[in-house]
């Protein structure tokens, strides 16, 4: 999608810290770190959020969480890392291009805000 930021970035067009790639997904830094270690992990197509990512490319959702665990440990936080699909304007997404938070280095508290 030529209007989406995250299309962008997979395309080298926007740039961004690249942490890891695999040949369905690319992992990047989120611009505004919410933890030590925030990585955004997103399928190189196209889709809008988790399920249709899972419904569409089941073997792409699958790649997605192997690579956020891959990031996760790299970083040293294999033992301790949060793994967030924020899925609709009211559950806090603003980017409509499926994306992984993987969140890690700091107490992580439950329930979420
Ligand atoms: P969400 O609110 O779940 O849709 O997450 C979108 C995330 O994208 C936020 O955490 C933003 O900080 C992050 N973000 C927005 N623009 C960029 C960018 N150009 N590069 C990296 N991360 C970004
Ligand atoms: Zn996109």
């Amino acid at each position: 999608m030529s209007d989406c930021l995250f299309c962008g970035i997979v395309a080298g067009e926007v740039p961004a810290e690249v942490v890891h790639v695999t040949e369905r997904t690319i992992a990047f830094r989120d611009i505004s770190p919410q933890a030590p270690t925030h990585v955004l992990v997103v399928p190189r197509a196209h889709f809008a959020n988790a399920g249709e990512l899972a419904v569409g490319d089941p073997e792409a959702m699958a790649e997605l969480v192997t690579t956020a665990h891959a990031v996760a440990a790299a970083e040293g936080h294999e033992d301790a890392y949060r793994l967030v699909f924020n899925t609709g304007a009211g559950a806090g997404q603003t980017v409509f291009h499926t994306h992984a938070h993987v969140l890690a280095g700091r107490d992580l508290t439950w329930p979420p805000g």
